[in-house]
């Protein structure tokens, strides 16, 4: 028998530990590990370097600045050349789910070089009733947003298919839709992924902040401080326990915010923690400029060094890269109030840690891939997903921890003009992305065809 790929002299990172051996892929699955190897269709060479599962970007906004059949092009081109075989997609549909999301699935069908999910926000009562629905068509998690609310309320809603309209809205999070949304979820047997700013805090903050003529990202970091994170965290922990609720909270990125997680862990609460790589790279001390600006904002030295540590100790079970794709013109404004929070991060996620982290043994490889990938998996019920593993999707991505080179846009491809790391020499980059089995990416170039990825089916 010949099968269809097998990814010769590989050291891949498996749950046993590092494995040398050929990696034999059929059917889009890992069917065996071999010493020997067997007939084939494609042997792909990976003498020097690492197998790592394909990452798991947990947290991807695109669909917001361009539409979703033009913005799933660009941003999993980008993802499939930082080795990110999944993407989640954090939906924010700012109308009925009943209505509008077959649409949104319709033109993301054929869309995507690599897989993908779907959170889908939840802004009001209505929108909770229609939980049910969205966990039938295979979204499985929630997300709210308590930072949104009074003067602070404005977001940008993703674009309808086929539209290129910027869809303004204001958003009030009522403490009854977060009760609804936790029951809902609770019932459903899905997470709920929380983005814990108190919105109060965030209004009063940057009120003072203008009023004292304040600009900057250290003004950005006090005006919205680690405190009002955990008034929220607090808040909606409450209400998760007392409907037995797993709430996974967003980009943490403040030693203040972890703090209170685990105390409220301690409580009983079923809680999971995402951090992003600008959490642990950047910081209001050492970043100028208005491209940083992002939401909670980037904090101290510090507290970098306090989200490493807690990487490498499992306090954080994941890394997303809170993906936005945008571009300068809309991005940058007169000071950082009027400039725009987000920025692009799905394609250096990757380069980053493994430059950053696993290179200056802040973290190992085996750490790396559950932080990316198998935790992941295992949260949000990606089951064939996650793992260097026999019957496991071929999602893998081979590493060149030696290789350098510089960050830039252009590289990836992408809908936005500009990275936070522009021309930050990177050590340890992704060479060869496979999803299911097909390489996507081989020597750092797409070869992937459009619509290989797919809506991924997700238990609970
Ligand atoms: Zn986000």
């Amino acid at each position: 028998m010949t099968v269809d790929c097998v990814i010769v002299d590989a050291k891949a990172i498996t749950p046993k530990g590092m494995l040398e051996r050929n990696i034999v892929i059929n059917d889009g699955k890992i069917s065996d590990f071999t010493t020997d190897v067997p007939s084939c269709d494609k042997k792909i060479q990976a003498k020097g370097l690492v197998a790592i599962p394909g990452l798991i970007d947990t947290h991807v906004h695109y669909g917001v600045y361009s539409p979703i059949e033009e913005a799933a092009k660009t941003e999993s081109r980008a993802a499939a050349l930082g080795g990110v075989t999944t993407m989640m997609r954090m939906l924010r549909l700012g109308r009925s789910y009943k209505k509008y999301l077959q649409d949104q699935l319709v033109a993301s069908k054929t869309n995507h070089y690599v897989d993908y999910t779907i959170h889908a926000t939840i802004f009001d009562e209505k929108q909770a009733e229609e939980m049910q629905y969205c966990a039938e068509n295979g979204i499985t998690s929630f997300k709210i947003y308590m930072n949104l609310g009074g003067e602070v309320g404005h977001v940008y809603m993703d674009m309808d298919p086929g539209s290129t309209s910027l869809f303004d809205a204001q958003v009030q999070l009522e403490t009854t839709t977060i009760q609804k949304v936790c029951q809902n979820a609770a019932r459903l047997g899905c997470p709920v992924l929380v983005h814990a700013e108190d919105y109060q805090m965030c209004e009063c903050g940057i009120k003072k902040a203008k009023q004292d003529h304040k600009d900057g990202l250290a003004a950005w970091s006090q005006s919205r401080p680690p405190d009002s994170e955990s008034k929220s965290i607090k808040k909606v922990c409450e209400i998760a326990r007392e409907y037995g609720t797993t709430i996974y909270f967003v980009h943490i990125g403040s030693a203040t915010a972890l703090d209170t997680i685990e105390q409220e862990r301690k409580k009983g609460t079923k809680i999971f923690v995402e951090t992003c790589p600008h959490y642990l790279t950047l910081s209001y001390e050492k970043q100028n400029g208005y491209l940083a600006k992002v939401m909670p904002p980037i904090r101290t030295k510090s507290d970098n060094e306090k989200i490493w540590s807690a990487m490498a100790s499992g306090a954080i079970d994941t890394i997303g890269t809170d993906h936005v794709a945008n571009r300068l013109k809309l991005k940058v404004g007169t000071d950082v109030w009027s400039s725009l929070a987000g920025f692009p991060g799905i394609g250096t996620s990757l380069p980053i840690l493994l430059s950053e982290g696993v290179n200056q043994n802040r973290l190992n490889l085996q750490q790396l891939a559950h932080l990316t990938s198998g935790n992941a998996a295992k949260i949000f019920g990606l089951n064939d997903k996650g793992s260097i593993q026999k019957g496991f999707d071929a999602d893998i991505v081979l590493i060149d921890l030696k290789k350098e080179q510089q960050v830039s846009s252009d590289f990836f491809g992408a809908f936005s003009d500009y990275i936070v790391y522009e021309g930050w020499k990177l050590k340890g980059w992704p060479i060869t992305t496979l999803v299911r089995g097909k390489p996507v990416t081989e020597d750092m170039q797409l070869v992937g065809k459009l619509g290989h990825g797919k809506l991924v089916n997700r238990s609970r």
